[in-house]
């Protein structure tokens, strides 16, 4: 079989009509987002309100990465330094990163190998380890059972904020992703769903956390230009009390941004196909196991994840070797050192250590592939092609 020539990190490039308003804004010099002329709506409190109505929340709140948005939503929510807080022991290094930033200990929960959060284990979790915070990471894009997942909270008093920097776009019975707590943190970075380099948003309908957020995002007293934010009034109580920690988006950003909001539905539609092109493939190969997704979850399949749980560390090892010859770059999460991104636990030297057996075993025979929109179906049928002829020979 011919080799794979295509690149896994090469993005779609920035729409031509988001140039165009990129260039507008800088031939206008006001990208600071409270630089705005009589009359004028900034690019950022716009992109706000876009996208607040694209999630069905009330407020949104534009920052500078996704990460931001984590860790300001957790200062939102009122989490002290010492305080715990319950994540997924399989998600990326900036989720533990923001718990850490606040000073905050993560507590971490199991996996199932469809890749979501252990609903027994995180109930046993809240039980024995106090915390009533959950950071509950949809990494990879794959959703936990959402309505099992609200009621355990609510039973415990457990405050839910969710992850979603790879569920934009994504919902659970219909219901957008990021809208069934406290919060919802999306990020805005090259690889993600829509792209500005960098960038965060925060979606949320309770009007004193999101008067907080904005606050620590660093508004000065300028928070009534924000227009997908509560009213003057709730900032009254809190204003002087609340430290500013910049993490600001900027005009530019936001101007890349709003046009690329219109096509990610239809963006969606592109990855789901490419997915499909590998998933239908690999699903026949008896050496691999595909997480499930339920009928409940639309997901947004900008990766794709894969299991082969009878594979040793040097199948795995030899695997990701021989595909890499043949232009295939897959990422295998039991390696002993981090490799790249990390998201393997026992990398979180910050965190104290915790067991999670179950995680590491998923985690040892679990492989990621990047699927960027810039592959066509076919290349995602022959990438599926030589997976699955070395998977075969393992
Ligand atoms: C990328 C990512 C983030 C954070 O996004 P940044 O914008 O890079 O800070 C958070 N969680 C997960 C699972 C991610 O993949």
């Amino acid at each position: 079989m011919q080799p794979f020539t295509g690149n896994f990190t090469q993005q779609e490039p920035i729409p031509e009509d988001a140039i165009a308003a990129a260039v507008a804004v800088m031939r206008g010099g006001r990208l600071h987002r409270y630089n705005t002329g009589e009359g004028e709506i900034a690019p950022a409190s716009r992109l706000e309100e876009a996208y607040a109505r694209y999630q069905g929340a009330k407020y949104c709140l534009a920052c500078a990465s996704g990460g931001y948005a984590l860790s300001v939503s957790l200062r939102a929510a009122g989490v002290r330094a010492g305080d715990r807080v319950l994540t997924n022991g399989f998600t990326l290094a900036p989720v533990p990163g923001a718990i850490a930033a606040v000073g905050a200990e993560p507590v971490l929960v199991e996996i199932t190998r469809d890749l979501v959060i252990d609903l027994d284990h995180l109930e046993r979790r809240i039980a024995d380890s106090g915390a009533r915070v959950l950071m509950l990471s949809h990494m990879r894009g794959h959703l936990v059972d959402m309505d099992a997942l609200c009621a355990l909270c609510e039973a415990t008093g457990v405050t839910l904020i969710e992850d979603c920097a790879h569920t934009m776009g994504a919902k659970w019975n219909g219901r957008a992703s990021g809208g069934f707590g406290l919060a919802g943190c999306f990020s805005t970075q090259t690889y993600k769903h829509i792209n500005s380099g960098e960038g965060g948003l925060l979606t949320s309908d309770d009007p004193e956390f999101m008067a907080r957020a904005i606050m620590m995002s660093g508004s000065y007293m300028l928070y009534e230009r924000h227009r997908a934010a509560p009213p003057p009034e709730v900032f009254e109580t809190i204003r002087l009390e609340t430290p500013n920690m910049s993490g600001r988006m900027d005009n530019l950003r936001a101007a890349i941004l709003l046009p690329q909001l219109e096509t990610l539905d239809a963006n969606a539609a592109r990855w789901n196909a490419r997915y499909e092109a590998i998933a239908s493939r690999l699903s026949q190969v008896n050496a691999l196991y595909m997480p499930h997704r339920p009928p409940e979850e639309f997901f947004v399949a900008s990766s794709i994840q894969f299991l082969a749980p009878g594979f040793s560390p040097q199948d795995c090892e030899g695997f990701v070797a021989r595909l890499k010859e043949k232009g295939v770059e897959l990422k295998w999460f039991g390696a002993e050192e981090p490799v790249a991104f990390t998201s393997n636990h026992r990398s979180w030297h910050y965190v104290p250590a915790q067991d999670l057996p179950q995680t590491d075993a998923i985690l040892a025979g679990l492989f990621d592939m990047r699927l960027p929109l810039t592959f066509s179906i076919g290349d995602c049928a022959h990438i599926a092609d030589l997976i699955a002829a070395e998977a075969g020979m393992s």
